[in-house]
């Protein structure tokens, strides 16, 4: 860790290095833009001094997202690029940084609209392409926001509230409000270090959690009404799924709808939760939670998806919702031993 903190330290100081942008996945979560608020932070904060520009790389869809970006408005930055719409269609310059994107397609951009001399990649998935110049992946993080405390500290460089405040949601969100087994004893020191910074820890938890819609309501008890469970190679999956049609008929926006996959996890004698979504045209986005038991990795990878051992996600093509779960359910059966 200390050497590739090191290896970013140096593009960040490298005269021939002016302008800089900020990846991250599209429909970003906590992690993602706690990572960018941060980062970018550091960057204004150190090495602004230096003569550099630190742009977010946000496109077209994040920046007419309001409904999912509002919630992080309270972190720096994000409310003045999404209020001035200003997102990029092509990236051309010295260096990009990446966080948590497997590769340039989950970062919303085609190769051929990516020109950077040099590219950082950070993140904590078990999937990821290496696409960068420098490749600072690790999956024992619990968080990417983790990985960025961390390059604070190897390069004693001091906390302020808004980077404390960035790093808390990333870590926040991505250990389920600290309850997923990615939490350890150190974070709650991390924790610690960034709470003194004087963070208003209810009014995050506000921000991100607290207000639900009532589109939100009415979801969860879709969710409900179309839950099963079944077993397949002795495995005990719980299975539900929102429809075109829902949407449509009740004007559901794809915001009102998260944390299906975590809410059909917590039930007795599940393994694997699966909560399955239009994506777009014939495309069905499957998210999966593990209770522990199997690594969720090896099912993603079988779709070309990614994530983590105990959430991943992938999508699938198929004519309809029902199509999508029976490929899915096919290939599990056929091709996958789960205890393997
Ligand atoms: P989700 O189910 O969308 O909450 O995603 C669970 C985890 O899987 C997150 O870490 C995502 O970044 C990752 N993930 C979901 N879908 C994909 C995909 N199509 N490709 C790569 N990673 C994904
Ligand atoms: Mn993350």
């Amino acid at each position: 860790m200390k050497n590739i903190c090191k290896n970013i330290k140096e593009i960040l100081f490298d005269d021939k290095n002016k302008t800089f942008f900020l990846f991250c996945h599209e429909a970003p979560d906590g992690d993602a833009i706690g990572a960018m608020t941060s980062f970018k932070t550091i960057l204004e904060t150190y090495f602004k001094k230096y003569g550099r520009s630190f742009n977010f790389a946000f496109n077209k869809v994040e920046c007419e997202n309001i409904s999912l970006m509002k919630k992080y408005f309270f972190l720096p930055y994000v409310k003045e690029y999404v209020e001035n719409k200003t997102f990029f269609e092509k990236i051309e310059g010295d260096v990009g940084i990446f966080f948590e994107s497997s590769n340039f397609k989950r970062a919303g951009f085609l190769d051929e609209n990516i020109k950077l001399k040099k590219i950082i990649n950070i993140d904590h998935h078990n999937i990821n392409d290496f696409y960068g110049d420098i490749n600072w992946v690790d999956s024992s993080m619990s968080s990417t926001c983790e990985m960025i405390y961390w390059f604070l500290k190897t390069l004693d460089l001091p906390l302020n509230k808004d980077i404390a405040t960035s790093i808390y949601t990333g870590i926040l969100t991505d250990t389920g409000r600290f309850q997923y087994s990615n939490m350890n004893s150190k974070i709650y020191l991390i924790l610690k270090d960034l709470v003194d910074e004087g963070l208003d820890i209810n009014y995050i938890y506000k921000q991100i959690f607290a207000l639900k819609t009532k589109k939100h309501i009415f979801f969860e008890k879709e969710l409900l009404n179309n839950l099963e469970f079944f077993k397949l190679n002795n495995v005990n999956f719980s299975y539900s799924y929102i429809d075109e049609n829902f949407i449509d008929k009740n004007d559901i926006t794809f915001n009102d709808i998260y944390g299906g996959a975590d809410y059909l996890r917590d039930i007795e004698d599940v393994d694997i939760s699966v909560f399955v979504k239009p994506k777009g045209k014939n495309c069905y986005k499957f998210s999966m939670r593990s209770n522990g038991k199997y690594d969720l990795t090896k099912i993603s990878k079988l779709f070309d998806g990614g994530g983590h051992t105990f959430a991943a996600g992938f999508s699938v093509e198929a004519k309809d919702i029902f199509s999508a779960k029976d490929i899915f359910v096919n290939i599990i059966r056929e091709k996958f031993n789960l205890s393997e």
